[in-house]
C-alpha cells in the first residue's frame, strides 16, 4: 500500500498525517518536530539511516509550490520500502545507500496552508494576509506574516534587499520580501540551525516550476557542485542554470554554499503554473526520483 499519494493536496494536515502513516509503517524512520512556524505548526524532519555528511532535501518553502513536499514525502517512502524490502530504488541497491537523507518535507506550513485555504490559513495573522493581499495581485508564497522564507537567508541579503525596493517590493508581500533583516523569521531559523547542527555533505531545496536546477552562487563553485549538477541534469532532463535578478540571493541554497562551501542545488520541478497540477505528479516523480536516489549515493 503507498501512503504518499497524489489524491489531495497537501494541506498540512494531510501531510502530517501522511508523515506519521509513513511512521507506522516503518518504525525505524526518524520523525522529528525541529521547529515552528509563526501560526505555530510544526515543522518536521525526516531521517533515513543514520551517518556524518548527510544529505539535506528540503520542500516547501513557497505557498504554491506544495507539491515539492508531496515529492520529498514520496521519496522517503520509496527509499523506507527498498530499505525495509532490501529491493532496489531506480535500479540502486537500497543497501548502497548508506549516507543519512534528511527530509524536511515542509520549510513553510503557513505559506502552504494559506495558498491552499486563503486567509482562513493564517490563524492569527489572518488579517494581516488579507491587507497584503489586497493590495497586490501576486499569489500567496510568503510565510504568515508577508516574508519570503528564500529571501531571508543570510547571504547576499543586503544587495537583494535594494534589488526588491528597486523592483518596488518595499514591504510584506505575497512573495518576495525578505523580511527587516536576515533570519529574522521562525521558517529560516528552523532550517539554518538544523542545517548547522548536521553540517550536510550536499542539499538540495525542491521549488517548482521550470525543469531546472541552480548550482552556483554567484562565482561561488563549491568542489564537485559542476560534477553533481551535470550528473542530476542528465538524471532528470532537466537544464542548469544560473541565477539571476531576484534570484541572485537569500536562498537556501546561496546561503548553504557560502556557509559551507558544499553543493548546494535549487531544483525547479515540474513546468507550467504553479499549483502545478496533481496529474504532473507522475512525470514529475519519473524525472525527479532518479535524480534524488543518485544524489543519496554520490
Ligand atoms: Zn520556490
Amino acid at each position: 500500500m503507498d501512503y504518499i499519494t497524489k489524491n489531495s493536496v497537501m494541506t498540512i494536515e494531510t501531510q502530517r498525517k501522511m508523515i506519521f502513516s509513513l511512521k507506522k509503517k516503518y518504525p525505524c524512520l526518524g520523525v522529528r518536530l525541529i521547529g515552528k512556524s509563526l501560526c505555530q505548526r510544526g515543522i518536521y524532519s525526516l531521517h533515513i539511516g543514520k551517518s556524518e555528511n548527510p544529505l539535506l532535501i528540503a520542500a516547501g518553502f513557497h505557498g504554491q509550490e506544495w507539491m515539492t513536499s508531496l515529492l520529498a514525502l514520496r521519496f522517503a517512502e520509496l527509499l523506507m520500502r527498498a530499505k525495509a524490502y532490501r529491493s532496489t530504488l531506480c535500479g540502486i541497491d537500497a543497501a548502497c545507500i548508506s549516507r543519512e537523507i534528511i527530509i524536511v518535507p515542509c520549510v513553510n506550513p503557513d505559506g502552504v496552508q494559506i495558498a491552499i485555504n486563503g486567509v482562513d490559513g493564517a490563524c492569527e495573522y489572518a488579517e494581516n494576509v488579507r491587507e497584503i493581499s489586497a493590495s497586490s495581485n501576486e499569489k500567496w508564497n510568503a510565510n504568515a506574516r508577508g516574508v519570503d522564507i528564500n529571501h531571508n537567508f543570510d547571504a547576499g541579503w543586503n544587495k537583494l534587499r535594494s534589488m526588491e525596493i528597486e523592483e518596488g517590493i518595499v514591504g510584506p508581500s505575497p512573495r518576495r520580501y525578505g523580511g527587516y533583516m536576515p533570519e529574522s523569521e521562525p521558517e529560516t531559523i528552523t532550517l539554518v540551525n538544523l542545517t548547522k547542527a548536521r553540517r550536510p555533505r550536499a542539499v538540495i531545496a525542491l521549488h517548482s516550476q521550470g525543469e531546472e536546477i541552480f548550482w552556483e552562487y554567484g562565482e561561488k563553485k563549491p568542489p564537485e557542485s559542476e560534477r553533481l549538477a551535470k550528473i542530476f541534469s542528465a538524471a532528470s532532463g532537466y537544464t542548469l542554470i544560473r541565477n539571476s535578478g531576484l534570484a541572485s540571493h537569500g536562498g537556501y541554497k546561496d546561503w548553504f554554499i557560502e556557509k559551507f562551501n558544499r553543493p548546494g542545488f535549487t531544483v525547479e520541478i515540474g513546468k507550467g503554473k504553479n499549483p502545478l497540477p496533481l496529474q504532473d505528479f507522475d512525470g514529475i516523480l519519473k524525472d525527479t526520483i532518479p535524480m534524488l536516489t543518485l544524489a543519496a549515493i554520490l
